[in-house]
């Protein structure tokens, strides 16, 4: 793996993806991308953590070559109890297609080991 000297911002990709990568297999319970932004203590929005946790799926893949796997748990809405299901993007959902609100909880992820 190639090393960047530290300047003092830039976060090397490969080295946050790793370290998302070893947040996620150290903690037994779901975290959400807020989560893992202050755990990792990556210089990171969430919704960079979002994009970057796409980019671990694939990795994930390479690496593990399938034993370990990346799932998404849908949220609740607590307004209605509409269950998010089937997301493809690991972001937040925008808006509750039930009841309309706009005030939604953001997935949780978890590492799963077969
Ligand atoms: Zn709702």
């Amino acid at each position: 793996m190639r090393r960047f000297p530290d300047r003092g911002g830039d976060e090397d990709e490969s080295t946050a993806r790793k370290r998302i990568i070893e947040l996620l297999l150290g903690d037994e319970s779901p975290l959400t991308a807020e989560d893992i932004t202050l755990k990792s203590c990556l210089r990171t929005a969430a919704d960079e953590v979002c994009e970057r946790l796409k980019h671990v799926v694939k990795t994930l893949r390479r690496t593990y070559r399938g034993s370990h796997i990346l799932i998404t748990i849908p949220p609740v809405h607590g307004v209605c109890g509409h269950v998010f299901m089937g997301l493809r993007e690991p972001g937040k959902p925008s808006g509750c297609p039930k009841c309309k609100s706009d005030r939604v909880d953001p997935p949780a992820f978890k590492m799963v080991c077969r």
